[in-house]
């Protein structure tokens, strides 16, 4: 195996733990040494061992590959003139989400496919290593089936999203299309998808109240997916609380806490992830960042990339909001966007530069990671490409 040692790196955020140099276990004219898809070396530039190739970065920053541990990439059509609408003050309450389910029926596998692939293109373009994709543009046993099948092309980290909300043609019976979710579209959709997810948002007549969030969550645990939940983005409900007892691995959104909420974080594995990026497309009040971080939650940020509240996939975008918006330091943010979404998807081998972890690097054009924030929608952080390095 080819092994290769990348050099002149002026600041590596590592994230190891055991590196005791602040949150991001930052080593300043580090080098690093990558055997195939895996980090076989980490350290300073004085003291790497040789490789059989080399690869110098001239001064930039290196840092875990971004984790985008919520998306919702699976999507045809077009809903700019509805964004247009939120900003001339029309409110967003989950409806708009009905147009995208009806395009993307529509589309053929392959117009989708193609689209989603442009998608994670733009994504690696800023940055971005590892994404998480849910299905819910579907909402019929066919429709969410095809959209994990064609997730699943892309990434390991799918999502049954089936109950995103209630479609148009189910809304006179929402139980029969609870059970529908529980039953055969969930029996068609586990074999696709590794975690469950559910829109509980009591406040949206088009998504979930508590108690139908807690049996399609079951069932899914049943089925054995894992969890994560859709909660608090509208106002305060059970959907944070109810993820902490089911042992979610991530509670999303957070946007609207009661104080128990964050009690019930606090004590828990359960990770709460920001997804800012909502906040700025709907012109709403951000998350608390500061009152989750100081009750010792686990924090993650992430896109949302979706064609309703932020056609954005930009984790730099995201990490800018969260430090100028919500009082988090620039190394809180880029850690929460690596070490802290790879832990919202229970992953150990991403969002860390230490041996044996995946060799999923972003770089920089800057030589270190406050730049993220510092120059805000400039075009700084991309994937690196070990395949095309000379
Ligand atoms: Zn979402």
């Amino acid at each position: 195996m080819t092994s290769i040692l990348i050099t002149g790196i002026a600041e590596l955020v590592t994230n190891d733990p055991e590196r005791e140099s602040g949150l991001l276990g930052v080593i300043g004219d580090a080098a690093v040494v990558v055997e195939g898809d895996r980090i076989a070396w980490v350290g300073t530039l004085n003291t790497a061992p040789d490789a059989d190739r080399r690869q110098d970065l001239g001064g930039r920053a290196l840092l875990p590959g971004f984790v985008d541990s919520h998306s919702h990439l699976v999507f045809a059509g077009d809903r700019s003139a509805e964004f247009a609408a939120r900003m001339a003050g029309v409110p967003y309450d989950g409806g708009g989400i009905a147009v995208s389910v009806e395009a993307t029926r529509a589309a053929s596998d392959d117009e989708l496919r193609l689209l989603v692939s442009a998608r994670i293109r733009e994504m690696r373009r800023q940055g971005t290593t590892t994404v998480e994709i849910k299905s819910g543009y579907g909402l019929t046993v066919a429709d969410e089936a095809r959209a994990l099948r064609l997730a699943g092309e892309f990434t390991s980290e799918t999502t049954f999203l089936g109950a995103h909300v209630v479609p148009p043609e189910a809304r006179r019976d929402r139980a029969a299309y609870v059970d529908l979710v529980c039953g055969e579209m969930l029996a068609a959709c586990a074999p696709l998808a590794r975690w469950i997810d559910v829109f509980c948002e009591p406040r949206s007549p088009h998504a979930f109240t508590g108690e139908e969030s807690r049996r399609i969550l079951a069932a899914g645990r049943d089925a054995g997916l894992e969890l994560r939940v859709h909660a608090g983005q509208l106002g305060v409900g059970p959907g944070v609380q109810l993820a902490v007892e089911l042992g979610a691995a991530s509670v999303d959104h957070c946007t609207h806490l009661t104080s128990q909420d964050i009690d019930a974080l606090a004590g828990s594995p359960t990770v709460a992830t920001l997804l800012p990026g909502v906040e700025f497309s709907t012109r709403s009040r951000y998350p608390d960042a500061r009152a989750l971080i100081d009750a010792g939650v686990r924090g993650a940020l992430a896109s949302d990339c979706n064609p309703g509240t932020c056609y954005s996939s930009s984790i730099p975008f995201v990490i800018a909001l969260a430090v100028r918006e919500m009082g988090m330091t620039p190394d809180e943010a880029v850690h929460a966007a690596t070490a802290g979404s790879a832990a919202a998807l229970r992953r150990t081998d991403i969002g860390v530069v230490r041996v044996g972890a995946r060799a999923d690097l972003t770089v920089l054009e800057a030589p270190s990671h406050l730049h993220l924030p510092y120059r805000p929608g400039v075009p700084i952080a991309s994937a690196l490409d070990l395949t095309a390095l000379p």
